[in-house]
């Protein structure tokens, strides 16, 4: 019997820009964004990185790949949707997954177009997504909507500033809120106020820190933050409890024990997401 109340978010993919498995990252993770968040009985899924395809396994094993559940991109670069083509619930015809996309309004392709004319299509790859469109349906909406589902969750949306557009969400149930702001790119001269409302009061942020400041220099403009802005978000916003995210294909597990060990000596409640840990709110 599930409690009714129950809040957890399970990250199936930590990592960022590419997957990258390996020995020196079996600690923190090698495959791509995708989160699992569950209120009660309900199942909200945020990106469809590598990471995705364990979660499908696991239905598969346990519910008889059938799903029903809304499943949100933060945006579309290949790191947040690789996976999908490999979700195996999709070719249930009998599973219902709601996609929706909040960055594409107005853009040359809307989000059915990038799955089923980019993504699954040859000669990129050989299954068509005629195969997973009858289990899917797609949605664009305005980044900024907020989402009333079934069960009182309400997830509310935001801007971040990334190349090409990315939404952050901010999942809120049974009192308690969950505020996943990746990917984006800090300013240098103000906090980012999208970022900080979309935290405000936050039980658990995942804020993108894929570079340290001193890497940051040598990447401006490439739509990712530090660790260090996690700290000034998490400070600004009173986060509660706050994980570093979209680890760096560069940074091995030492390199992240490190900065874990930085970051938890500056404040408490912040480390790296790990792969496969699952965090009650
Ligand atoms: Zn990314
Ligand atoms: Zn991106």
């Amino acid at each position: 019997m599930i409690n009714p109340t129950s809040f957890s978010i399970k990250f199936w993919g930590t990592r960022g820009s590419i997957p990258c498995p390996g020995p020196d990252t079996i600690k923190y993770g090698g495959n791509t964004t995708c989160f699992e968040i569950l209120c009660g009985e309900k199942r909200v899924i945020v990106d469809a990185g590598t990471g995705i395809r364990l979660l499908g396994k696991q239905i598969m094993i346990e519910e008889k790949n059938l799903l029903d559940a809304d499943l949100f991109f933060t945006h579309t670069h290949m790191d947040h949707i690789q996976g999908l083509p490999f979700f195996a619930p999709l070719y249930n015809p009998n599973s219902d997954v709601r996609l929706h996309a909040g960055h594409l309004v107005g853009d040359k392709y809307d989000l059915h177009g990038i799955i089923g004319t980019m993504l699954m299509k040859d000669p990129v790859f050989p299954v068509p997504s005629a195969l997973i469109e009858k289990a899917c349906s797609f949605n664009d909406y305005d980044c900024g909507h907020v989402f009333s589902l079934d069960g009182g969750i309400v997830i509310k949306t935001g801007q971040l500033n990334h190349p090409n557009g990315a939404c952050g969400y901010r999942i809120e149930f049974a009192g308690k809120s969950i505020a996943i702001c990746t990917d984006t790119e800090h300013f240098d001269d103000r906090i980012d106020e999208n970022v900080v409302q979309l935290a405000q009061d936050a039980d658990i942020m995942i804020y993108d820190s894929a570079y340290t400041n001193d890497e940051y220099q040598n990447f401006k403009g490439w739509g990712h933050s530090t660790w260090q802005e996690a700290l000034k978000v998490a400070e600004a916003a009173n986060v509660k409890q706050t994980f570093l995210f979209h680890h760096d294909p560069s940074h091995n597990d030492d390199r992240m024990d490190e900065i874990s060990k930085e970051v938890s000596s500056i404040m408490d409640g912040v480390r790296p997401a790990i792969e496969g840990e699952t965090v009650t709110v």
